[in-house]
């Protein structure tokens, strides 16, 4: 396949794997945020194939265990008021304080599990009776799609579609990890997909302010391999520049149409991020005048502070501090057929990354 399987090619896996071994002569710590591309390191084997001192730190990135319990909560509670809820597949079996979304359906919750959110458009205009609610999760990725929703729901004049959102954007949850007093990160792999739709600006002022390298990458091992080395040689020469290892894809000015739809339906705003907390200016709201398809205003929808389940460490694994290994729930109370927290459940989970494959 074009563009896939020559970025899987061992002989350039292993000429990569080498560079990085002949240039790294210090320990160095470089975390990827997005959690696809976690999958993708643990997945391929290549954690152990990197030399010991080129440490890979997982971040954040992965959107539904970012997602605040409390809003799985309220998403629940709106299916049991009779709303019909619409979901990407992978939120559904996230755990909220007392029960998934899924532990929801079976309990007679109308849930409607979905790959995009025009499909939750049309089931709202065949079901005008019924108030239709799409969970609107995600990164800069999948916000177009979903202020798109909104623009054909307008456009139709319905009036019982509504968008639960849980936007999270990249940049700022870099800079909440930087500024902690621990951060021990020498540089970043920038998410390809999320810089696909941002483009590349949102990086230079953070890569100058923390004097930290920011190389964007793709998701194959060659991909990953090759902004790894990348990283390396600027931390060896000292120095901190914004690097796009992800031309194939990215380009400096991002997608201005996906841009333009998400700027006029959404603006940046205050957001929770689970097991992180509240990070300023770290997500998308919607803006005043598309209010009507704002579930939290419609249904007047408060997000509270709910304790987690004390024994995950989801926090301190979304953070980079501890690795899944660490948990002591790991493998044995939390699997993926019993998780505790988000990371065990989630395609992008650094804890289901470690447990299918490590
Ligand atoms: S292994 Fe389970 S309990 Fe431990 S941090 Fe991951 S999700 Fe939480």
């Amino acid at each position: 396949m074009k563009f896939l399987t020559e970025y899987r090619n061992p002989e350039l896996v292993k000429h990569y794997l080498s560079e990085i071994e002949k240039t790294a002569t210090k320990p160095w710590n470089i975390m990827e945020i997005c959690g696809g591309q976690t999958h993708s390191l643990v997945k391929n084997g290549l954690l152990e194939l990197l030399p010991k001192n080129v440490r890979m730190i997982h971040g954040p990135g992965c959107p539904v265990c970012v997602t605040p319990i409390s809003l799985v909560d309220k998403a629940i509670e709106l299916m049991e008021k009779n709303a019909i809820l619409c979901s990407f597949g992978d939120m559904v079996r996230v755990p909220g304080s007392k029960k998934s979304l899924l532990q929801a359906k079976a309990d007679g919750g109308d849930l409607r599990i979905l790959y995009s959110p025009l499909e939750a458009v049309k089931i709202a205009e065949q079901n005008p009776e019924k108030e239709v609610v799409f969970f609107a999760v995600g990164f800069e990725t999948t916000a177009p799609s979903n202020a798109l929703s909104v623009v054909h729901a307008q456009k139709l004049g319905l009036k019982n579609f509504s968008l639960l959102v849980s936007h999270v954007l990249v940049p700022p949850a870099m800079e909440a990890i930087l500024s902690d007093e621990f951060c021990n990160i020498d540089a970043f792999l920038g998410a390809g997909h999320v810089c696909t739709i941002m483009g590349t600006s949102e990086y230079f002022p953070l890569a100058e302010k923390y004097k930290i390298p920011i190389v964007i990458s793709g998701f194959e091992p060659a991909d990953l391999l090759e902004a790894i080395y990348h990283a390396v040689v600027q931390l060896e020469k000292g120095e901190h520049k914004v690097e796009n290892c992800y031309t194939r894809l990215v380009k400096d000015e991002g997608n201005p149409a996906a841009k333009n739809v998400v700027n006029e339906i959404f603006e940046v705003g205050e957001q929770e991020w689970r097991g992180i907390g509240k990070i300023p200016e770290s997500g998308l709201v919607f803006r005043e005048k598309y209010g009507d398809y704002d579930a939290f205003r419609k249904f007047n929808i408060k997000t509270e502070n709910i304790v987690e389940e004390n024994r995950c460490i989801a926090g301190d694994i979304l953070k980079g501090i501890k690795k899944p290994f660490e948990c002591p729930e790991f493998g044995k109370s939390c699997n993926p057929g019993n998780p505790l927290g988000a990371p065990m459940v989630s395609s992008e989970g650094a804890c289901a990354a470690y447990y299918h494959y490590s």
